[in-house]
């Protein structure tokens, strides 16, 4: 679902927001999406058990757990860090995962790098008997296809379609279906300048960018400017973004539109790929630091 925001931009320029968080209170947007063909595939390959790997407030883990259960699969989360093995009643997104039936594994970071090695697939193999393997944020070639899915029609008239990027495959997605006098660009979560290359595995086009300064610090970072944006925002449009994407995104966009980056009259689309489980979890963060947190219930 397509909404208009009816906020009043210097130079006519207008901002419309694709509500994709609407799709599911948990599987929502980017991650419903990515999920939908491997769990065709899984269920075409017979397979029991899903498979894959996340950090503690993993929106991706969220959504595995809960379409594991919803579709009569088993799911084994391998998760990063194995001090969280006594912190799991403190963690919403690894309650929530494990309500759903989800098996934990927890690892050191250490270990964690060498997660797409093939002994420790191995060792996987051994340990819990045959699974599906999702990667880590769920990007593979069946998650790129179902982000093709997330342009329709309805879009033809946007010049400019903006969106979150952390593994890169919601936007390889959206890249591949864009038109093009459109142009793509992506807001990273993270930094670092391997995304670039990661995109080009999956894309032939060549009308996107990515915009690299409003990682806030990098991937979980953020900043009470950021917390203020985003409560500012719901209170003024009543629409929920989270603080590790979206939040960031829709922020880079109203800073890049004050800075007059973009044309006169451009038609802007901006993205909602969901994780707004990720809301509980970052404020139990924030007030533990006595930082302002975001006033949204989910
Ligand atoms: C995972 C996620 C992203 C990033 O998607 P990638 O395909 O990994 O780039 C963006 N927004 C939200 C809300 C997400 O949960």
């Amino acid at each position: 679902m397509n909404q208009k925001l009816h906020i009043q931009f210097p130079n006519f320029i207008s901002l419309t927001i694709k509500r994709e968080d609407l799709i599911h209170p948990v599987v929502s947007g980017n991650k419903f999406r990515k999920l939908k063909y491997n769990l065709l595939q899984a269920k075409a390959e017979n397979k029991k058990t899903l498979l894959t790997f996340g950090g503690a407030f993993s929106n991706h883990i969220a959504a595995v757990a809960f379409a594991a259960k919803e579709n009569g699969f088993q799911s084994i989360g391998i998760i990063r860090g194995d001090e969280l093995k006594d912190k799991i009643v403190a963690n919403p997104t690894l309650q929530f995962a494990q309500e759903c039936g989800m098996q934990f594994e927890f690892v050191s970071r250490e270990a964690y790098r060498s997660k797409s090695e093939p002994s420790f697939l191995e060792e996987l193999k051994l340990k819990f008997g045959d699974f599906f393997l999702i990667p880590e944020g769920g990007t593979n070639a069946l998650a790129i296809k179902g982000c093709e899915e997330i342009l329709t029609e309805e879009d033809r008239e946007f010049d400019y379609i903006c969106c979150a990027v952390g593994t890169g495959g919601t936007i390889s997605g959206i890249i591949n279906s864009a038109l093009p006098h459109q142009k793509v660009l992506g807001f990273p979560a993270l930094k670092g300048d391997f995304l670039q290359d990661e995109i080009r595995i999956f894309v032939q086009n060549e009308n996107w960018e990515l915009i690299t300064d409003y990682h806030f610090g990098g991937y979980g970072k953020v900043n009470e400017d950021l917390i203020g944006f985003i409560n500012t925002f719901y209170s003024d449009n009543q629409i929920p973004l989270d603080p590790i994407y979206t939040g960031k995104m829709v922020f880079g966009v109203i800073d890049l539109i004050q800075k007059n980056y973009f044309p006169a009259h451009s038609d802007i689309l901006l993205i909602h790929t969901g994780g707004l489980q990720g809301i509980r979890g970052m404020n139990v963060k924030l007030k533990s630091k006595q930082l302002p947190t975001i006033a949204i219930n989910v």
